[in-house]
């Protein structure tokens, strides 16, 4: 490959909106079979907003159903007010419209892939997946697993939240699918490419987007530190494996893959464990970035 022909399609990728590293990154491109694309502010805005407030029903419970869904998101809204995580953030932003100023949290954890812990008023609370609450040995109610089932089979994501042992409702928020990611798959397919929707998400809400935009391989509730994993697996199957991602989580897979994109919207962990990075966060200029190397290097051959 002469380096001459290499730099003209670096500089044709900064016009196309692509940054790359380095030119021979190109080369590594050209022999991509599968993408692997993270769900969550990568083929969906990750711009979540809050939507159903479901109160679990509690017969010794005192004061008006509006009151309890006031308590709960006042409680689940001051804990997720400490996260960065998109699902945190619409929670606290939709808690503080409907229950006003929230309190701040006396102890406060991160648990990746999973929700989030702390104290809220004197009172240990989760608001996490349910396994989140399992492994507290706090069991949900039927009622709430239902209801849980139901808005995570319509495509929203459906967290529960417990306090002092016991489940207290579920919380549910849904992000939109970008505008460009269905023509963005159309576009890696027609290249030649199977795309892989991989996520930490539950497998309803995966499969809704995934069918939205026209991918058939699914691979959901993945914890962030198995993502590299799923990669290896892909790989040791003979694939060659492009990984687009945005978030902290999808650093150490973006590092494995064969060429890792990350999103120019997302974290700066995504952009340092990557070989190129899509400025604009638009799906549609990972074809391009395949595209570009492939007629790079067969102007160089
Ligand atoms: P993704 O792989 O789609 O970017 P993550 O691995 O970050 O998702 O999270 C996986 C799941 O863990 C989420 O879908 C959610 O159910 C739960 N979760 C993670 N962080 C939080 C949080 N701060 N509050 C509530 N739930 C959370
Ligand atoms: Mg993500």
């Amino acid at each position: 490959a002469t380096p001459t022909a290499l730099m003209v399609g670096t500089g044709r990728g900064a016009q196309l909106g692509i940054l790359i590293k380095g030119p021979e990154v190109l080369e590594s491109t050209r022999r991509v079979d599968t993408v692997v694309l993270d769900k969550t502010g990568t083929v969906t805005t990750g711009r979540m907003t809050l939507r159903d407030v479901i109160v679990a029903p509690r017969p010794e419970a005192t004061g008006t159903p509006e009151e309890a869904a006031q308590r709960l998101l006042r409680l689940a809204g001051a804990l997720e007010h400490a996260s960065e995580h998109p699902i945190a953030q619409a929670i606290a932003t939709g808690a503080a419209e409907r229950a006003g100023a929230l309190p701040v949290p006396t102890a406060f954890e991160n648990v990746a892939g999973l929700g989030v812990r702390g104290e809220v008023e004197g009172h240990q609370v989760l608001v996490g997946r349910t396994r989140l609450l399992t492994e507290a040995g706090v069991e949900l109610p039927e009622a709430l697993s239902r209801d849980l089932a139901t808005a995570q089979a319509e495509g929203r994501t459906a967290v529960a939240v417990a306090w002092d042992g016991t489940a207290r409702g579920v919380l549910t928020v849904a992000d939109a699918v970008k505008d460009t990611s269905e023509q963005a798959v159309r576009e890696l397919r027609a290249l030649g490419l199977t795309p892989v929707l991989l996520t930490g998400d539950n497998q309803a809400v995966a499969a809704s987007v995934a069918r939205a935009v026209g991918i058939d391989e699914v691979i959901a509730e993945v914890m962030p530190e198995d993502k590299v994993e799923v990669v290896r697996r892909l790989q040791a199957e003979g694939r060659t494996v492009a990984m687009v991602g945005d978030g902290v989580n999808d650093a150490a897979a973006l590092a494995t893959a064969d060429l890792g994109l990350a999103m120019g919207t997302g974290t700066d962990a995504a952009i340092e464990a990557s070989d190129l990075t899509l400025v604009r966060g638009d799906l549609r200029a990972a074809a391009d970035a395949i595209r570009l190397s492939r007629k790079t290097l067969s102007t160089i051959k």
